[in-house]
């Protein structure tokens, strides 16, 4: 399952993360999802419970948040949310485009650890 390899390298990430700031318990991490990254969220969220065992995220949640497709319209000159992956098109105008802004995302932007949050640049 290819959702799986995902959650334990995000696991194996956090981990490293977690002993460079000195140890502590993950309660939660929180991770961006692009429409277009190619991941199923659920499959993702099973799969994390299953990475983080034995490992110092054990027990720990995983929230995601969703990003939509962001595209730039030459046509418009501005960046539209695409509604449907299905159809790559311009929602404003029409015109087909190709030109991806946001929504490849797969990243965790937090870690909270011992309830604390701690942002990832
Ligand atoms: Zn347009």
């Amino acid at each position: 399952m290819h959702e799986l390899s995902i959650a334990v390298s995000i696991v194996e990430m956090a981990s490293q993360e977690v002993a460079k700031r000195g140890g502590g318990r993950v309660c939660a991490l929180h991770l961006r999802l692009g429409a277009l990254s190619g991941v199923v969220k659920e499959a993702l969220l099973f799969s994390h419970d299953i990475a983080c065992l034995g490992t110092p995220l054990a027990g720990s949640k995983l929230i995601i948040e969703e990003v939509p497709v962001v595209i730039y319209c030459q046509t418009c000159q501005a960046e539209h949310n695409l509604e449907s992956i299905q159809r790559f098109a311009c929602p404003a105008c029409g015109e087909p485009t190709a030109e991806v802004r946001q929504g490849k995302d797969l990243e965790v932007v937090a870690l909270e650890i011992d309830d604390a949050e701690e942002l990832l640049t």
